[in-house]
């Protein structure tokens, strides 16, 4: 039986502070509207439980395209994560992280825990062009009392950096910035609205090169909507792909399907057709690929992603 190593569960779709250029759900360019979606308490219990149940539990991101802390139900949900002994990876954009947040996160969330701020800007006149106008040295702080607060049972805590024209001479020196202040710092190139590598940054003919890759997402995170229907990845955010709903067919039903295995073939052997919503994908070029160890991290690196780790918090798996 084949099992995920996440599984991403968009709890709450629809609702985010920010309208970020980049993203496939708000940015610039988008024509669809992406809508609220929120599922109810009993459903996202009956997901945790059946998880938990696993013979070797994924850890659980509770958004897709969505600001976690946004969510009311955010609070029980990790709640009820720990009475099941499952871990979270919550991606954030760190606005809503008031004191309350930080305490709470101190209080009730473990070292298997990852929480990643995404802030993809070293100065705030970079930060409001790739974000928005809220105060990026306001979200560092918080970060920083996380980090502090936390002690030797607290979450990771990570900083994001997706590169993008307007971001991109930053990239280095966020890097230098967080390297030593936080235990991991992400950093990967964003791709566009077609989910290609801008051409600024291909190192090559990438679509060439991925033609018979496996996709790492596709294979290892598992993506189900608010409404329960499974998705390709994250980077569906319209719900163009669709391979059942986990309430009528099971978690592992669905990720063991045939429809589901026969895609990820298709996929791995460069045989899809122009209608096959990952046709043309080069998202997954930024999965990460291999793991370098040096004496202080864990590098891991994706054809257009690094990804530096303290070496004594890392606790994903090497590659
Ligand atoms: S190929 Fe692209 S669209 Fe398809 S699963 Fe991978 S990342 Fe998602």
């Amino acid at each position: 039986m084949k099992l995920p190593r996440k599984i991403a569960i968009g709890f709450q779709e629809g609702i985010c502070p920010l309208r970020c250029n980049k993203c496939l759900a708000f940015g610039r360019g988008i024509s669809q509207q992406k809508e609220v979606c929120k599922m109810p308490m009993d459903k996202v219990k009956q997901l945790i439980y059946e998880i938990a149940q696993m013979e070797k539990v994924p850890i659980i991101q509770p958004c897709i395209y969505a600001e976690p802390f946004a969510n009311p139900d955010l609070r029980e949900i990790i709640n009820y994560c720990n009475e099941q002994s499952i871990a979270m990876s919550i991606i954030t954009n760190g606005i809503l992280m008031d004191d309350q947040w930080i305490e709470f996160l101190i209080n009730n969330t473990n070292p298997q825990y990852t929480i990643s701020f995404s802030l993809d800007a070293l100065t705030q006149t970079t930060y409001e062009k790739v974000r928005g106008k809220y105060m990026l040295g306001q979200i560092e702080s918080q970060i920083i009392k996380l980090i502090e607060g936390r002690g030797d049972d607290g979450p990771r805590v990570t900083v994001n950096f997706t590169v993008e024209e307007d971001n991109d001479g930053e990239t280095v020196g966020f890097i230098e910035k967080w390297k030593n202040k936080v235990d991991g710092v992400r950093a990967t190139v964003g791709v566009d609205m077609h989910r290609q590598i801008p051409m600024k940054y291909r190192k090559c003919d990438t679509n060439k090169n991925i033609k018979n890759q496996k996709c790492l997402y596709l294979d290892e995170t598992m993506v189900i909507d608010g409404n329960g229907h499974v998705r390709s990845c994250t980077f569906d955010a319209f719900g163009d792909t669709d391979f059942g709903s986990v309430f009528d067919m099971g978690i592992l039903g669905i990720w063991n399907s045939e429809k589901m295995m026969r895609y990820r073939k298709i996929q791995e052997q460069g045989n899809l057709t122009q209608s096959n919503f990952c046709s043309g994908c080069e998202a997954g070029t930024s999965a990460m690929k291999h793991s370098k160890i040096t004496e202080k991290y864990v590098i891991n690196e994706g054809d257009y992603a690094i990804y530096y780790n303290i070496k004594d918090k890392y606790n994903l798996p090497l590659r």
